[in-house]
C-alpha cells in the first residue's frame, strides 16, 4: 500500500491519529482541528462600534445581598465595591455622546490582611455578574526582558476565562492579588534596576490605564511569529488586593498618632490600634508605602477589609450558602450519612485557626485533617446513618495530623 501523506501538512499516516480521505486527497486530524478553528474565527460576526452590551446590572443593595450569602463582614468593603462595580458598568452603557460628561473607569484597591476575604468578594461579584473573570499574581510579573511573566499574560487568562471570546473578555474582572509586593523598594528608587518593583507597577499601568493590548492566546513570553489577539483593556474592571504589612505606621505618621509599639505590654492593644488606624489609609500612605502616584491614580476606589474575628470565622465556617461546614455535610449526606458538628468541636477548629493565625483559609485545612480519616473508612462500613464529631475525636485526630508539623513549618516560615 503506497504510503500516504496528509494533503495538506504532509505528515504521514503513521504520525498522525485519524487521516480523512476525499477524492483524491487526504486530511489529518491536526488540520481537521486547525480548520476548525480557523471556521470559527472566521463565521464569528464582526465587531461593530454599536454592539450592544449585554451586562446584568444589578443595584448596589441587591448586589451587597447576594455578596452576604456567600461573604461574611466586610459590610464597608462590600459597599464600596458594590458601588463601584454599579457604576463601571453603568459607565459601559453610557450613550456615546450624549453630552460632555464621560463617567471614567473605576478600578479598585483592597488593603487587608491575607485570608480576609478580598479574592472571595472580587470572585462572588463577578459570579453574580457572569463576567469572565481571573485571577493574577503580581509578583509573578516583571518588566519585559526579565525573567518572570509579562504582564498581557494576565489577560491570557482573561481570555482564556472568557473561552477567547475577546468581547466578553474586554468586559470582565481581574483580581491582582499581592499588589502590595511590588511596592517600591523606599531608600534607593535609582541606584539599580528594580526588576519587581517600579518597573512592573509601570507595566501594570499600561493595562489599567486602558489601551489595545496585544495577548499572547497561550500565554508565556512573546516572541515575534506568534500570533497576537488584541484586547482593549479600557471597560476591564481591575480589582487590587494587598496585605500592605506594616502600613499602620505610615498611617500614624500621617495622622500624626503614636506609631504603634512593640512593647510587650502594648502587644494586646496592638490590633485593635491597627485596625482602627487601617480604617484612614488613604492614597498619601500606599505612596508613602512605595506605590507609584501614577498607578495609585488608576485606582480610584480604595477601601479596607477588616481582620476576621471570632464571632467572624466561627460565621465562616457554619452559616454562608457554601459553608465549610456544610460541604462536609453534603459529601457525607451522599453516602446517606448524616454528619454532625458539635457546638465545642466547630469553637475547636476556630481556635486552632486564630492561634495558628491562619484566618478563614485555614479553616478548611483544620476540618479537613479532623475529617479525613472518617472520609476514608465509611464508605467501606454500610449500615452507618450518622457519625458525630465529638470533641475528643477533633482533639485527637488534628493531634495527630500531619497538620500539626504543617503549622509548626509554617510558624518559623512565617517568622522568617
Ligand atoms: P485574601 O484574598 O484576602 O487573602 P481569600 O479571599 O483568598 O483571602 O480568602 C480565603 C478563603 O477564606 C476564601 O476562599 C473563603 O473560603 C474564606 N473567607 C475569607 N474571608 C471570608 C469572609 N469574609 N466570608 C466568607 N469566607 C471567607
Amino acid at each position: 500500500m503506497p504510503n500516504i501523506n496528509c494533503s495538506f501538512c504532509g505528515r504521514r499516516k503513521n504520525e498522525v491519529m485519524l487521516l480523512l480521505s476525499g477524492l483524491d486527497a487526504h486530511i489529518c486530524n491536526y488540520c481537521i482541528e486547525e480548520g476548525h478553528q480557523v471556521v470559527l474565527q472566521e463565521m464569528k460576526p464582526q465587531r461593530t462600534e454599536a454592539k450592544e452590551v449585554d451586562i446584568k446590572l444589578i443595584k448596589p443593595v441587591d448586589m451587597k445581598k447576594h455578596l452576604d450569602q456567600y461573604v461574611i463582614g466586610q459590610d464597608e468593603a462590600k459597599k464600596a465595591l458594590t458601588v463601584a462595580v454599579y457604576n463601571h458598568y453603568k459607565r459601559l452603557m453610557q450613550p456615546k455622546s450624549a453630552d460632555e460628561v464621560t463617567i471614567e473607569k473605576s478600578n479598585i484597591l483592597m488593603v487587608g490582611e491575607t485570608g480576609t476575604g478580598k479574592t472571595y468578594l472580587a470572585r462572588t461579584i463577578a459570579k453574580i455578574l457572569e463576567v469572565p473573570f481571573c485571577i493574577a499574581d503580581a509578583t509573578v510579573i516583571t518588566e519585559a526582558g526579565y525573567v518572570g511573566e509579562d504582564v498581557e499574560t494576565i489577560l491570557t487568562r482573561l481570555l482564556q476565562a472568557a473561552d477567547y471570546d475577546v468581547d466578553a473578555a474586554e468586559r470582565g474582572i481581574v483580581y491582582i492579588d499581592e499588589i502590595d509586593k511590588i511596592a517600591r523598594k523606599a531608600d534607593n528608587p535609582s541606584i539599580t534596576r528594580d526588576v519587581s518593583g517600579e518597573g512592573v507597577q509601570q507595566a501594570l499601568l499600561k493595562l489599567l490605564e486602558g489601551s489595545v493590548v496585544n495577548v499572547p492566546p497561550q500565554g508565556g513570553r512573546k516572541h515575534p511569529d506568534q500570533r497576537m489577539i488584541a484586547l482593549n483593556t479600557e471597560n476591564i474592571l481591575f480589582i487590587c488586593g494587598g496585605a500592605f504589612d506594616g502600613i499602620e505606621r505610615h498611617i500614624a505618621k500621617r495622622v500624626n498618632a503614636r506609631p504603634i509599639g512593640f512593647s510587650g505590654e502594648r502587644r494586646l492593644h496592638e490590633s485593635s490600634e491597627k485596625s482602627y488606624l487601617m480604617r484612614y489609609v488613604s492614597a498619601l500612605d500606599l505612596k508613602s508605602f512605595g506605590l507609584i502616584p501614577e498607578l495609585l491614580g488608576r485606582l480610584p476606589i480604595l477601601t479596607h477589609l477588616e481582620p476576621l474575628d471570632r464571632k467572624a470565622l466561627l460565621q465562616i465556617l457554619t452559616e454562608p450558602k457554601n459553608a465549610i461546614s456544610k460541604q462536609y455535610n453534603k459529601l457525607f449526606a451522599m453516602e446517606g450519612i448524616e454528619l454532625k458538628w458539635t457546638d465545642e468541636v466547630l469553637d475547636f477548629i476556630v481556635d486552632q485557626a486564630l492561634t495558628y493565625n491562619l484566618g478563614a483559609r485555614g479553616l478548611r485545612s483544620i476540618c479537613e485533617s479532623i475529617i479525613l480519616d472518617a472520609m476514608y473508612e465509611l464508605p467501606s462500613q454500610p449500615g452507618v446513618k450518622e457519625f458525630t464529631v465529638s470533641l475528643d475525636y477533633a482533639r485527637q485526630k488534628f493531634g495527630d495530623s500531619k497538620f500539626q508539623g504543617m503549622l509548626r513549618w509554617s510558624d518559623t516560615s512565617a517568622a522568617a
